[in-house]
């Protein structure tokens, strides 16, 4: 496949033109030392060919000036004497890029696992809270088979006040943290779950989910997996 490169004159844009095609990228004009018809790739199964266009058109393989060269995805390209680096993802349009997503599945299963924990952890919680009124449940309970005369009810309500105590504290102190937890939670998996490509968020959605896409829906990479 042939790609040309250039400065489109009306955009100022980054334009790549293949088979018939024409696709901008990037934003913002592009200084004048790229050319409309700067340079062109050359890219087949094995080798990607840079041909510079033009007398005037400069382009720079990791720092140097080159008329044609061999290059491969490792180098870096600077179009023009103003040095604008060439972005490998303009080439998407034309060849998706290939990611590997299998590193998302871990990712996948540690942020379930922890919002199952945090889920366990609250439910756990709320048990232990309704047991005070158990307590105090038993104490009137007893106080009215004893007829009062039974001194072991104020023990009953005193353990009853020391629980509610203590879970009052438990609950006051935990009112801030779990949510605080579910959102660190949250921010790390907005952090990590992203296309290996691109770097989009791809949304609560499980691993399974994402095999069964065939590529990335922002920059349209293949996924592997
Ligand atoms: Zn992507």
């Amino acid at each position: 496949m042939e790609i040309l490169i250039g400065r489109d004159e009306k955009s100022g844009k980054m334009k790549l033109t293949a088979e018939g095609r024409s696709v901008l990228f990037g934003t913002g004009r592009l200084p004048n030392s790229v050319l409309p018809e700067h340079l062109k790739l050359t890219i087949d199964d094995s080798s990607i060919r840079l041909k510079n266009l033009n007398i005037n058109a400069y382009t720079y393989v990791n720092g140097l000036a080159v008329e044609n060269k061999t290059i491969s995805k490792d180098d870096k390209i600077e179009i023009g004497t103003d040095h604008v680096s060439f972005d490998w993802r303009a080439l998407d349009e034309f060849i998706p890029a290939e990611v590997d997503i299998h590193p998302l599945q871990a990712i996948w299963n540690t942020f379930e696992n922890e919002n199952i924990a945090l889920q366990i952890a609250e439910r756990k919680f709320n048990t232990l809270r309704s047991t005070t009124g158990i307590i105090t449940m038993a104490a009137i309970a007893l106080s009215i088979a004893t007829g009062g005369k039974s001194h072991w009810y104020f023990v009953l309500y005193g353990i009853a006040i020391v629980v509610s105590v203590v879970f009052f504290i438990k609950a006051y102190r935990d009112s801030s943290k779990m949510p605080q937890k579910r959102q660190e939670l949250n921010r790390a998996f907005q952090r990590d779950y992203v296309c290996p490509h691109c770097g989009h968020f791809l949304g609560n959605q499980s691993y399974e989910i994402l095999t069964q896409n065939s590529h990335c829906p922002y920059c349209k990479a293949k996924f592997i997996h």
